[in-house]
């Protein structure tokens, strides 16, 4: 048994009831929430409780095949790809501050269904969508190609194309977020979506897609309002110039046309796999664990060989040298381990730390652990919720069991936090070794493995040493040690002196198995836009 410092009392008081209510469960195809083709749905639950919460329409081949099926048509036949960029950009802008006027219901609804703080939804994570959707409304009208220099004879030049319907496959760690790095810039280069959100956590991305029909409904009943009046007074129809700006609005800013956007729920082995090996699905986008990331790459090539992004798992070494501010280390160490119960794929998970400061360091690590708040999510000032589902949450008290067994230091927690739900004991480990389980796989939990080193150089082959390359942090005050640290670390994030610092401007990827290609940034654009040669002769010579 783990040693248990935690008082459990939070999580044995009644559940707080969530300021929200659950009114979106079924897929939206083609603009139309609608059941599944099968009639069936599946329960997704309270992670506090372990309760049902809601029964969602269970998407499967058929409901992909739809779904596949209106995109297709409106990006081969629609207005999405055709419009001004401008237009695309004014309707991103105008869903992002629908979001935020929606802030509070989703994050609710965030929270509730994934057991994150309601703070970090509230104050991090709606705004960072907003943000997101901002950052791409203005790259829409940005996106141009360029003129080729060629032997003087012909007129060169590349258009930069939409790619088509993309197929977006997202985790449930961070639904909301992984929704706006995903969806975000595939509608600003005017591609069309089928995105299928996590078994867990399916509410929110519908609760979002039902903004953009909202707004298309409020629009076109303005519109009519002001066309019907205007024939019964005047007998006519309104002039065009008139209406130009409602008919705009009712048309485009109305929301995105049907079949632009279209969200199914379900399991990965069924709608996933269904979207991954779809013959008319141009490209794939899939965050999530290593070993899926595999599956569908294989899939898309097995069928029409979709271009594919990957955002895959880690396991990012958090290096703390011994000239570092160690209180401000402790404190982002444990920020870069804990913050959202462990389930971050960028997580910094193995702490190594130089061993003049090593003792100092789990002390105060311990301390800072101890002293962390868990408990009902929806409470003020708590720090740490629920682990998302039964399955995860015994897979982290396997991991500490490992820990143990292996003969790690058990600092602090090494059990469940309470009696019922998900929560976890916030637990440090130390004296970790290299080849322990602890410090190779990905537990995605409250587990902090402590590493001792001697040398930067040893320390950095040793972080190195990893099939996955997401991110790295290093902790020094030495200019020189950064540079050498964020040179040769192999990962595809470096973090001097911080952690976990996102903004919609900073691409996200990994080197090796931790995935193929950028998301965020100007790099995600290009996993969504296809180069297009234009050779043009030219009758007189360029310069006569
Ligand atoms: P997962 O791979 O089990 O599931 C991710 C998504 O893939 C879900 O929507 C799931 O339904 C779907 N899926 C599962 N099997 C499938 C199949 N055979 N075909 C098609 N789709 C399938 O991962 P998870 O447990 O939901 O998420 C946790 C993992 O995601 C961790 O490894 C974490 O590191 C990783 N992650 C990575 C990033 C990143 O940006 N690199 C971000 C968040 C999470």
């Amino acid at each position: 048994r783990g040693i248990s410092r935690f008082s459990t009392a939070a999580v044995l008081e009644e559940p707080i009831t969530p300021p929200v209510q659950i009114n979106y469960t079924q897929n939206l195809i083609n603009g139309q929430f609608v059941d599944a083709a099968s009639g069936k749905t599946f329960p997704t639950y309270d992670p506090r409780t372990g309760e049902v919460i809601a029964n969602v329409a269970e998407g499967d081949v058929e409901d992909i095949n739809r779904a596949v099926a209106a995109a297709r048509k409106a990006f081969d036949e629609g207005p999405w790809p055709k419009m001004t960029a401008y237009e695309r950009s004014r309707i991103l802008l105008r869903f992002a501050d629908l979001v935020e006027k929606h802030s509070d219901e989703l994050a609710a609804l965030e929270t509730w269904n994934c057991g994150k703080p309601y703070e970090q939804s509230a104050k991090s994570e709606l705004p960072m969508l907003v943000r997101l959707f901002h950052y791409y409304a203005g790259w829409a009208d940005k996106i141009h190609g360029l003129t080729v220099p060629g032997d003087g004879k012909y007129h060169i030049q590349t258009l930069h194309e939409p790619i088509g319907v993309a197929g977006q496959i997202i985790p449930w760690n961070f639904p909301l977020i992984m929704f706006a790095w995903k969806v975000g810039p595939a509608l600003a280069c005017g591609n069309t979506i089928v995105l299928k959100t996590a078994e867990q956590t399916p509410l929110t991305a519908l609760y979002v897609a039902k903004l953009f029909l909202e707004v298309a409904f409020k629009i076109f009943i303005v519109y009519y309002l002001y066309q019907g009046l205007y024939v019964i007074i005047f007998k006519k129809w309104s002039p065009s110039c008139v209406l130009h700006s409602i008919s705009r609005d009712a048309q485009t800013i109305a929301g995105l046309p049907p079949g632009v956007l279209n969200i199914v729920s379900g399991y990965g082995p069924t709608a996933g796999a269904a979207l991954a090996s779809h013959m008319d699905v141009d490209k794939l986008a899939f965050t999530g664990s290593t070993t899926t990331g595999q599956i569908v790459l294989q899939l898309a090539a097995k069928s029409n060989l979709k271009s594919v992004t990957l955002e895959l798992g880690g396991k990012s070494p958090f290096i703390i040298c011994e000239d570092a501010d160690i209180d401000h280390a402790v404190e982002q160490a444990h920020f870069a381990l804990f913050f959202n119960q462990g389930q971050c794929c960028c997580a910094g998970s193995r702490t190594y730390v130089h061993e003049r400061v090593y003792d100092e360091f789990v002390e105060k690590s311990k301390a800072r652990a101890i002293k962390r708040i868990v408990g009902d999510p929806f409470k003020k000032g708590i720090e740490q919720g629920p682990q998302i589902d039964s399955e995860q949450f015994q897979k982290v008290l396997r991991y500490i069991r490992s820990g143990i067994e292996s003969n790690a230091t058990l600092e602090c927690g090494g059990d469940r936090f309470g009696t019922r739900g998900y929560f976890v004991q916030p637990t440090v480990f130390s004296n970790v070794q290299d080849d322990m389980l602890i410090a190779q796989d990905e537990i995605f939990g409250p587990v902090q493995s402590i590493l001792k080193f001697k040398d930067i150089n040893d320390v950095i082959r040793r972080a190195n040493t990893t099939r996955y390359g997401l991110a790295a942090g290093v902790f020094t005050k030495s200019v020189e040690t950064a540079n050498t640290a964020m040179r040769a670390l192999r990962a595809g994030t470096v973090w001097i002196n911080c952690y976990d610092v996102f903004d919609a401007a900073i691409p996200f990827g990994g080197y090796k198995m931790s995935g193929i290609g950028r998301e965020k940034g100007i790099y995600s654009l290009n996993n969504y836009l296809q180069v297009k040669a234009v050779v043009t002769p030219l009758k007189n010579p360029a310069w006569l």
